[in-house]
């Protein structure tokens, strides 16, 4: 979400006159989009402010900027840790860039913080999404309601909020027009996505059954989802919509019945290997992938190996996990904090069975043939960058003109996190 912000951002700028820089070391302003779901994403932005310190100690100071969730959430406090910052802006006050630029003075700090995300999806409708990508992201939904004790989204996202729905389809069009053949919709909840419009709700399966509608778009993708929002239209998605892809990323953080209460997750396990059952009796090609964290306070080795018994049957083939963060403001920052050692033992074990899983499947699918949505060239090689239906990183020989199309790639060898190939015939252009 920070990368799609980020671009509507340049988006937004263009208009007063400012281009993105294509010298890292030479800008008038410099704008840091941040994150806050773990403590060390905050301090890699000071780390970063102080390289571009380094750079400007004997010439005139850039305009700093620092936006995003580290700004929501550390307001004042990020100026006065670092003078050298100007402009805090929070993730849900963005649009107000341009008057906060126009009118920068030097030596007067400004913060804007305010949740005003209804303003910022006006804004976000009325700016022309520039992305030209062959794969592009777009905001349905932001912001949270569910308030899981661990984390800070509700706080620096704000309450729940989806963006009108013709809006949305307005944005994919233009994205389409601009070259793109895959759209991921993107939300903090992104499954939760719910608007209204004379009386008659719209959700996420809706957006999805009207994207496919498009027939140069090739493929749809959805990220991040909650299990609780897995509802009946969207499962059943899977049935009828041939533009969405077999690979869904549903969090579950722990396999741990009392873990998951702990953490206020609001499902059980049982919850969630019913919604793997219900997708993959639709379609037994499904898979999944999944966050955990490890060390919540309250786990204990039984709950551990509960997590462990859940990776193995459900196989998940692409993971992120993660010792747990104490965020301030957040409930369980206030609760005992599980022993480091441990955490990490425990961290290291599950990696190691998640990314056994990743090993196995980027293996089943050694000299086989699979279908790859061509990106982009990689720069210095003569070889091309796509994803397969699953999302796995593709490298293989390709041409120029096969970008945006779908390929088949025949797979030769593999590793965790890449396939390579090459090219054995290609589907009908769009
Ligand atoms: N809304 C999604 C859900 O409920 O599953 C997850 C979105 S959250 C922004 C992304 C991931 O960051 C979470 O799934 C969780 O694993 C991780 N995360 C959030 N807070 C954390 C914390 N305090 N410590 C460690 N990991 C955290
Ligand atoms: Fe954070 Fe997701 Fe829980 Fe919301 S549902 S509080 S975004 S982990």
């Amino acid at each position: 979400m920070n990368e799609y912000d980020s671009n509507r951002i340049t988006d937004i700028v263009k208009d007063i006159g400012y281009e993105k820089s294509k010298d890292q070391n030479n800008a008038d302003c410099y704008l840091i989009n941040t994150c806050h779901i773990r403590d060390k994403a905050k301090e890699k932005v000071f780390h970063e402010v102080g390289r571009i310190k380094q750079i400007y100690s004997n010439k005139e100071k850039p305009i700093m900027v620092i936006a995003g969730c580290v700004s929501q959430a550390e307001n004042e406090e990020i100026l006065k840790r670092e003078p050298f910052i100007d402009v805090v802006i929070g993730p849900q006050s963005y649009h107000k860039i341009n008057k906060i630029l126009d009118n920068f003075q030097k030596n007067k700090k400004e913060v804007e913080t305010e949740f005003d995300t209804i303003n910022k999806f006006d804004c976000l409708n009325k700016t022309k999404n520039l992305d030209s990508k062959v794969s592009s992201f777009l905001t349905i939904q932001e912001g949270c309601d569910k308030f899981c004790h661990f984390c800070v989204v509700p706080y620096t996202r704000g309450p729940e909020c989806s963006r009108p729905f013709k809006t949305i389809l307005k944005e994919a069009e233009q994205l389409i027009k601009n070259g793109a053949k895959e759209i991921i919709l993107l939300g903090q909840n992104v499954n939760a996505y719910s608007f209204y419009e004379n009386d008659s709700e719209f959700k996420i399966s809706n957006l999805l059954n009207e994207l496919e509608k498009y027939s140069e778009l090739k493929r749809i993708r959805y990220t991040t989802s909650h299990p609780v929002d897995m509802t009946d239209d969207l499962i059943e998605c899977y049935s009828t919509n041939k533009k969405l892809m077999p690979f869904i990323h549903l969090p579950i953080q722990s396999g741990s019945n009392k873990v998951l209460q702990l953490m206020n997750r609001k499902h059980k396990v049982e919850d969630y290997i019913d919604i793997y059952n219900k997708l993959t009796n639709i379609n037994p090609l499904i898979k999944l992938s999944s966050d955990f964290i490890i060390g919540y306070p309250g786990e204990e080795k039984s709950d551990f190996e509960k997590t462990l018994k859940l990776i193995k049957e459900i196989k998940f083939i692409n993971s992120f996990s993660f010792i747990f963060s104490p965020r301030p403001g957040t409930k369980a920052s206030k609760l005992n904090e599980v022993d480091k050692n441990t955490s990490k033992e425990r961290l290291k074990e599950l990696q190691s069975l998640l990314f056994q899983n990743q090993i196995d499947h980027n293996k089943s699918l050694e000299n086989e043939e699979i279908d790859v949505l061509v990106e982009n060239k990689i720069s210095d090689q003569n070889k091309y960058f796509g994803r397969n239906e699953y999302f796995n990183s593709v490298i293989f020989e390709a041409e120029k003109k096969d970008i945006g199309k779908i390929v088949k790639v025949n797979v030769e060898n593999s590793n965790k996190n890449t396939l390579f190939g090459k090219i054995r015939s290609k589907m009908k252009a769009a």
